[in-house]
């Protein structure tokens, strides 16, 4: 059997060569940062990690995580609800619900698992789930894994979202689902009017902050932050892989009765590992660290408008960014490759986005910023920027 499935296998493997989709990893020999070391020992500055307040390589993060490897081990070997929760995952998720002003937090693998595993345990084919158009591929998951009938509305778009609310009013329970901000534009979903919307229709809503908590928000503290919608969202999901820290694990935080059915149905949690005790307890040090200031929080601040600024005092068509995710607009496919394989030349890590990863025609280059990035590495990234804009014809 396998020779005619492994035709069929490098057939469509060459197919998504062809296309230019296919996916090759940089091999980094250095912990995360903003300057990395590649295996052949060449250096770059990293413009492209979700690690948005530079905790990936913190010595308080990694002390925080060696002491508790040494006092509990190095995994839990069960679920949780077997034999795999210390008080250390207890006192973690308390953490995360305070951080989002919330009654409860439950801890998954991954955020991936956390969007996977809240739809089906608490809503049926009487219910209707409203998703915005450009969801994370886990709530799109998570989503297709439940029977409530399903709704899909333009991304951030009120008008829309509302013609939808009207169309789900037969049903039981309404819930609306949001990237707190969507990963390829940086733009935040605006979850005061989607609030408002929420109450006029009888609807719950769910923001997923895995881009969002750490960013946005007077101290990055999120969405819920930003707009002032405390108590006004049911469910948040996240994740501990971004500016959280970068490890692994990802969370739901919200309502008491929701966490606790979630507990007992959710299936990513019922019959997948506990997180390992130096991940809980390095994530416990994360917001204690958060708590006690804003400064990395300011930090990233400060150098998103920097490198916006100056960004657009050099002539780029940059996407209003809200977040650290600035998205410098090209529209052409093979120019956003050969930018972004100009600028890894240079020495400055950035990816090139083009369809189906965005609509046709809106190719650009992602720019993640971080706390981690000191001001040299801004300038050096604005510098190769305008090199390869001007080598391009750009600008
Ligand atoms: C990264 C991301 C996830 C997945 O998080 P993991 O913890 O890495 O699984 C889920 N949702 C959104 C919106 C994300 O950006």
């Amino acid at each position: 059997m396998y020779g005619k499935f492994q035709t069929y296998l490098q057939n469509e493997l060459r197919a998504i060569e062809g296309a230019g989709l296919y996916k090759k990893e940089r091999i980094i020999a250095s912990p995360q940062g903003a300057e990395i070391t590649l295996e052949d020992g060449s250096k770059a500055l990293n413009f492209c990690a979700n690690n948005y307040l530079g905790l990936a390589d913190s010595e308080r993060l990694v002390a925080a995580a060696e002491k508790a490897m040494k006092q509990r081990g190095y995994g839990m070997s069960s679920v949780r609800f077997i034999c795999g929760t210390q008080d250390l995952h207890r006192q973690l998720e308390k953490a995360v619900a305070a951080y989002f002003h919330t009654d409860d937090a439950i801890l998954y693998a991954a955020c991936f698992d956390a969007n996977g595993g809240v739809f089906e345990p608490l809503l049926t084919a009487e219910d209707a789930i409203i998703s915005d158009s450009l969801n994370h591929a886990s709530i799109i998951d998570g989503v297709r894994l439940c029977k409530a009938q399903r709704f899909r509305y333009a991304n951030a778009d009120m008008a829309d979202l509302e013609e939808k609310l009207k169309e789900a009013q037969s049903c039981r329970f309404r819930i609306i689902v949001t990237d707190g901000v969507f990963s390829m534009d940086g733009n935040v979903a605006p979850m005061d009017k989607i609030c408002d919307l929420a109450e006029k229709y009888d609807a719950m809503v769910m923001v997923d902050e895995s881009h969002s908590a750490g960013v946005v928000g007077a101290t990055g503290h999120g969405v819920a932050e930003q707009f002032g919608v405390y108590g006004r969202i049911d469910i948040f999901t996240g994740t501990l892989g971004k500016a959280f820290g970068g490890a692994v694990g990802g969370f739901t935080t919200g309502r008491q009765e929701i966490i606790d059915m979630l507990r007992q149905r959710s299936r990513p949690y019922l019959f997948s590992n506990s997180i390992p005790p130096m991940i809980a307890a390095a994530g416990i040090e994360m917001f204690k660290m958060l708590g006690e200031s804003d400064e990395l929080h300011a930090r990233l601040q400060e150098n998103v408008n920097h490198f916006r600024d100056k960004m657009l005092a050099a002539g780029f068509d940059i996407k209003p960014t809200q977040s650290a995710i600035c998205a410098v607009m090209l529209y052409d496919a093979p120019l956003s490759q050969k930018f972004a394989a100009k600028m890894a030349q240079e020495g400055i890590f950035v990816t090139g986005f083009y369809y189906p990863v965005v609509p046709k025609g809106q190719a650009r280059i992602r720019v993640q910023l971080s706390a981690a990035h000191k001001k040299e590495h801004l300038d050096k990234a604005i510098a190769a920027f305008i090199k390869v804009g001007k080598e391009l014809g750009v600008i």
